[in-house]
């Protein structure tokens, strides 16, 4: 069953200015990761805050399984929010710094009441251990660790309740090099030894084809090409996409 859905979006910020997001439809499957890709106001985070239930369309509709996404039900909102999870691009920005790093990584299992005490302790534990970092660092803070620590953290903290959908936005951008591909290889061992989707919104093609299955290319708000990734971005059908390919040297 399609994890999550756009039917026909369109999300317009003020009225006479072109629509941020125009019409766009696609679908999350289980097991198919999805880049979304396009240039800096392509509508790109606007799918993201669509998919994350943080904006309402102003026309069409989300859905979530079979259903369309009501912020109002509840009961729908708890189950969405443990099945839809997200990591940011700033590791800086996304950590509160006067919490501990247990109580940041279990924030999302405390919330939604689904464990305490030595339980809770133990999943962000086996979080933190999933993402590469030492048990004592749940006893730390964030300016303890660099962006990449960082980054590993708010991955824990999106993963701790076992998702079935990551949403990223630019998650490898704000860091160095080497780190990147040490992110890039943790987000796709995390993909492959679990059930979670991932859907990434990226300007960086190299990461897409390392981690997408499917790619989905914005412009202006419009979806002009989708597919394969290897047919998107091995032969880009669309000016757009080929401009946007121009840009970015790193070919698959
Ligand atoms: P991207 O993530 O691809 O850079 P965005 O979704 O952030 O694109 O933005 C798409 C368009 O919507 C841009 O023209 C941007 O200026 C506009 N926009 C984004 N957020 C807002 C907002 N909160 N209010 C008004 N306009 C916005």
């Amino acid at each position: 069953m399609t994890l999550l859905a756009l039917e026909d979006a369109t999300v317009a910020y003020g009225r006479g200015a072109a629509p941020a997001v125009d019409r766009a439809s696609l679908a999350v499957e289980p097991g198919t990761n999805l880049a979304i890709v396009g240039e800096s106001g392509a509508g790109k985070s606007t799918i993201l805050n669509l998919l994350l239930g943080l904006r309402t369309p102003t026309s069409g509709r989300v859905l979530y399984g079979d259903r369309p996404l009501a912020r109002r039900d509840r009961a729908m909102m708890r189950e969405f929010r443990r099945d839809v999870q997200c990591v940011f691009q700033d590791p800086y920005a996304s950590l509160d710094p006067r919490r501990r790093i247990a109580a940041i990584v279990g924030e999302p299992i405390r919330s939604l009441g689904i464990a305490r005490g030595d339980e809770l302790d133990r999943r962000v534990a086996s979080a933190l251990e999933r993402v590469g970092l030492p048990a004592d660092a749940a006893r730390r803070y964030p300016h303890e660790f660099s962006g990449g620590q960082r980054q590993r953290i708010a991955i824990a903290r999106a993963t701790v309740c076992e998702p079935r959908v990551l949403l990223a936005d630019e998650p490898v951008s704000a860091l160095d090099v080497t780190t990147r591909v040490r992110i890039v290889d943790l987000l796709a061992d995390l993909v492959a030894s679990s059930e979670m989707t991932l859907v990434m919104v990226s300007h960086d093609i190299g990461v897409v084809a390392e981690l997408c299955e499917e790619t989905i290319v914005l412009e202006r708000g419009r979806i002009v090409e989708r597919g394969a990734t290897s047919d998107v971005l091995g032969a880009p059908r669309h000016p757009y996409t080929r401009k946007l390919m121009g840009a970015v040297p790193r070919l698959p």
